[in-house]
């Protein structure tokens, strides 16, 4: 499938209005009046900028950037941002939601927010994307700040971004400010187990996951969809642990091998967008990779891939959502209804913001943790949330999505009462 046909399926149905619907089914769930979801249906702030760049050719362009603040009872909103040709208004807020979910879930003090800016870094030098990285912080800089509003890398933004936006961020407050952002090389407060943090906390799910199923990780087939930062390092991470990663795939095709693909010539192999499908002839289409036989399916690249038109062909009797949205509701209930575990989005893709949260704590104290604090730390807490998650699913009988919604709306929502909010 070419790009663009990604993208237009990820545009099928709307993020945002079917996010509103779960957050509403887990509100009326957990007992709350019509008025609680009025307030938690949108963000309670949503910044619009325009920022003009020099391009190196020496033409001004002028890109448009969003800040989802989605809500602040908790503590201050916490959230990546993320640098997409398509990426709209409407994605910002319904991410920003999810990450008040996330937080949520691994119960860290924030509430949800995004930022996005609609520009292609595929096409685009060092230089131009460090201009828009520092545009944009000068942008939103009176709406951030480490008790404010905390950005953190997500797709296609790294280490790199978060780096020159701290420093902006800094210059403009005049002291130095390692915890207005996360997601930092570690040489400028960054936090080690970072980089792997959303991978980790997918593999973590998936071994309570096999465990419920009573399936041995060790030798289990995977398929995994996406294969950037998330899905490439779960690659490592699963085959490292002994399972057999039959399946990859990239923007434009999926590779295929049923007796298991060598990730590490993989990972050596793709460039820094996660592209490595272009160097192989025999490959087979995203879709086709997903109704391939195997044991556990993790979806990690872009929204709706699973919908109702292949929800019936899925072999997987496990499927994890390290991207955000990659499965459609009515797709939920196709997969729960032939009891395939769906490990949602929102718990299998949290360890990303949990050591986001480690890396804030630790720039606040100033004491830094070893990697084996924070992968303790971050093990913890994805193997809590993840059981009560699977507990509210049990003890109300509802799929795992609603229950993930219940578990991840339910603190904030508590919090906008205590405050009189509604
Ligand atoms: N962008 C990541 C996410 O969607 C991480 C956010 C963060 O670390 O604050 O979960």
């Amino acid at each position: 499938m070419s790009v663009e046909a990604v993208i237009e399926k990820s545009k099928e149905a709307s993020v945002l209005s079917s996010t509103q619907q779960v957050i509403k089914q887990a509100l009326s769930k957990l007992g709350y009046k019509d008025e609680m979801f009025e307030l938690l249906k949108e963000p309670v702030r949503m910044l619009t900028v325009r920022i003009p760049i020099r391009m190196d050719n020496g033409d001004i362009k002028v890109f448009t950037g969003y800040r989802a603040q989605h809500n602040d009872a908790v503590g201050p909103t916490k959230g990546g941002i993320r640098f997409h040709p398509e990426v709209t208004e409407d994605d910002v807020k319904a991410l920003s939601m999810w990450m008040t979910l996330k937080c949520g879930i691994v119960n860290v003090p924030y509430g949800g927010g995004k930022g996005g800016i609609v520009c292609d870094p595929r096409t685009m030098s060092f230089s131009e994307l460090e201009r828009l990285s520092r545009g944009y912080v000068r942008a939103i800089s009176q709406l951030v700040g480490p008790t404010k509003d905390i950005p953190a890398p997500d797709v296609f933004t790294n280490s790199q971004v978060m780096a020159w936006m701290m420093d902006e961020y800094s210059r403009i407050r005049e002291f130095d400010s390692p915890g207005f952002i996360t997601g930092k090389p570690v040489v400028l407060g960054g936090s080690y187990g970072r980089e792997t943090a959303t991978a980790m906390g997918v593999a973590i799910c998936i071994e309570e996951a096999a465990k419920k199923k009573e399936m041995n990780i060790v030798g289990a087939k995977i398929i995994i969809q996406g294969f950037g930062n998330a899905g490439g390092y779960l690659a490592k991470i699963l085959s490292e642990q002994g399972a057999k990663i039959i399946g990859v795939s990239d923007a434009y095709a999926a590779l295929y091998d049923e007796n298991g693909l060598d990730i590490n010539y993989l990972l050596e192999k793709r460039d820094s967008f996660g592209t490595v499908t272009n160097l192989f002839k025999n490959t087979i289409t995203n879709q086709e990779l997903l109704e391939r036989e195997c044991d556990i399916l993790v979806p990690a690249a872009v929204a709706n891939q699973i919908t109702r038109d292949n929800a019936h062909q899925i072999k997987a009797s496990i499927v994890v959502e390290a991207a955000n949205g990659p499965t459609t509701m009515e797709a939920t209930t196709i997969l729960t209804n032939r009891d395939i575990l769906i490990v949602p989005d929102v718990l299998a893709s949290s360890g990303g913001v949990t050591v986001s949260y480690f890396e804030w704590v630790q720039n606040n104290l100033g004491y830094y943790w070893s990697e084996e604090e924070v992968s303790e730390k971050l093990r913890a807490k994805v193997i809590s949330a993840f059981n009560s998650v699977i507990d509210t699913a049990n003890l109300h009988k509802v799929d795992t999505r609603l229950a993930a919604y219940m578990v991840g709306v339910r603190k904030t929502a508590e919090a906008s009462r205590f405050r009189g909010w509604v």
